[in-house]
């Protein structure tokens, strides 16, 4: 899941995307309200996690602006202790959620979790494919009840084409899924961990749309439980 993140505080900004980053997020950074913009519109990510007290443009215009132009993206808001106001008007403006500072990791990245959840329209917090079952909190993946080991750019992109099962996925959009814009990726890197899922859970789960990209088709399976 790849996420940005707005925040001007070094210190902290740096804290949020290492504790993330081991929560298995990609996370990019921007530090102002005019960088975030730009982001968003240049880029897909599965949720902003964004500070109010920004340079250039503070983080409450910037949401009035993303909602105004019909941007669904998800937006947890960040804000200080003894700003009631803000939160309430974060999330009149159209915040998913909010966290105040400072607060734990571990939680955040499970409110993290719990906002893509439920605008997938999902009440399990598990991600099912017939005899395979992602568990993004445990980060971990089962085939048949027995625990199938994936590294993280594997778990990754895993977990991005069972949410939106049914869709295809583009190599590009993979990539950044898996990468964001801090590593530069080999060409065929995305095909390697493809290969390797298909080696782990069977070749027919992951299907090539040739020339396009990849898909794991809904299954009638994915809700139950
Ligand atoms: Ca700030």
């Amino acid at each position: 899941m790849r996420l940005l993140l707005v925040e001007d505080d070094p210190l902290l900004g740096d804290g949020i995307r290492m504790g993330l980053e081991q929560s298995g997020f990609t996370v990019d950074w921007v530090r102002d309200g005019v960088s975030a913009g730009h982001a968003i519109t240049s880029d897909d990510f599965d949720l902003m996690l964004l500070d109010l007290g920004l340079p250039r443009q503070d983080g409450l215009t910037l949401l009035k602006k993303l909602r105004k132009a019909g941007k669904e993206l998800p937006v947890l808001v960040v804000t200080a202790r003894d700003a009631v106001e803000d939160r309430v008007t974060g999330l009149d403006c159209g915040a998913d959620d909010y966290v105040v500072k400072p607060f734990d990791l571990d939680e955040l990245a499970a409110r993290v979790r719990a906002i893509t959840r439920r605008r997938s329209g999902r009440a399990t917090p598990l991600l099912r494919h017939g005899d395979i079952i992602l568990n993004p909190a445990a980060r971990s993946v089962t085939r048949n009840g027995d625990p199938v080991p994936c590294t993280t750019h594997e778990f990754a992109i895993l977990e991005a084409l069972l949410t939106q099962a049914g869709r295809v996925l583009t190599r590009e959009r993979l990539e950044d899924v898996v990468y964001g814009w801090a590593e530069s990726v080999e060409s065929n890197t995305i095909e390697v961990h493809i290969h390797h899922l298909r080696k782990k859970l069977g070749k027919d789960l992951i299907q090539t749309v040739r020339g396009v990209g990849y898909i794991i088709p809904k299954s009638g399976a994915r809700h139950g439980g």
